[in-house]
């Protein structure tokens, strides 16, 4: 390798937005046939937005934004942020919950105004043993069909509400999938979030394999099985949950519009959040090394 080249290719890849931690990493994207997407915040823009709430009779829509917001007031998750936002809009100001715990993968519990309340999957309430009513579970196929997330919301012992929330493809992404393709990696997407709203997406911007309702900590052990498949992976990803399988890559591609966790984790830095610069960046690399052989 002469060092002269591999300058070059680094500095070229600053241009187009993509920070390289050393020039060992060029190696990697040699052989990489396939490539693991995470959905939220990298496929998508993560910036969520409430669209409905689905209120059975035992709740008013008001009492369901005054207790839910509360909860995910205390929470910085996406979903949650999207949550308190549209309660705030419409309620007001929201109470500080007590005994709040964050569930990673699953939702959030606390006390609010006195009641024992639950937000999130549908796993988590079943957790309690509390299932969601006929007219909730119609509310919750229909939003997912839709490419929504369908989050249930409880309070002793009884689900309330089903909340639909949304955030959009990033505009970038369909191209971005296309532009991998064609340098010969196979796009899958993952996501902890729900099959159906995973399959939306992921018909949205053009890829057929997807790999949902994954555990935070089990998204490496994604990674890990197609390794084993003799399979080598690059990972784009931009969440805490993300950086384990980041590391775990053959190439770890992190958003630069993510958490520092990711981008400590992954192998390249893509600046400008832009999936398109995960295909230039390969692109680039390959063509680099192209030069020096
Ligand atoms: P992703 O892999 O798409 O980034 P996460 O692993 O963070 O998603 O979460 C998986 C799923 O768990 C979400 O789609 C949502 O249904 C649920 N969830 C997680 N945190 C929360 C929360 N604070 N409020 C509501 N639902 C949540
Ligand atoms: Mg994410």
């Amino acid at each position: 390798a002469t060092p002269t080249a591999l300058m070059v290719g680094t500095g070229r890849g600053a241009q187009l937005g993509i920070l390289i931690k050393g020039p060992e990493v060029l190696e990697s994207t040699r052989k990489v046939d396939t490539v693991v997407l995470d959905k939220t915040g990298t496929v998508t823009t993560g910036k969520m937005t409430l669209l409905a709430v689905h209120n059975d009779e035992n709740a008013t829509e008001d009492e369901v934004l005054r207790l839910a917001g509360a909860l995910e007031n205390a929470s910085e998750h996406p979903i949650a942020q999207a949550v308190a936002t549209g309660a705030r809009e419409r309620v007001g100001t929201l109470t500080a919950p007590e005994d709040f715990a964050n569930i990673p993968g699953l939702g959030v519990q606390g006390v609010v105004e006195g009641h024992a309340v639950l937000v999130g999957r549908e796993k988590l309430l079943a957790e309690w043993e509390i299932h969601l009513p006929p007219a909730l579970l119609r509310a919750k196929r229909e939003a997912e069909a839709a490419g929504r997330t369908a989050i249930a919301v409880a309070w002793d012992g009884e689900a309330r509400a089903v909340l639909e929330v949304a955030d959009a493809v990033k505009d970038t992404s369909a191209e971005a999938i296309q532009r991998l393709r064609k340098l010969g990696l196979t796009p899958i997407l993952l996501t902890g979030d729900n099959k159906a709203v995973a399959e939306a997406v992921a018909a949205e911007v053009g890829i057929d394999e997807v790999i949902a309702e994954v555990m935070p900590e089990d998204k490496v052990d994604v990674v890990k099985r197609l390794q084993a498949e003799g399979r080598s992976v690059a990972m784009v990803g931009d969440g805490v949950n993300d950086a384990a399988a980041l590391a775990q890559a053959d190439l770890g591609l992190a958003m630069g519009t993510g958490t520092d966790a990711a981008i400590e984790a992954g192998d390249l830095t893509l600046v400008r959040g832009d999936l398109r610069a995960a295909a230039d960046a390969i692109r680039l690399a390959r063509r680099t090394l192209g030069t020096i052989k």
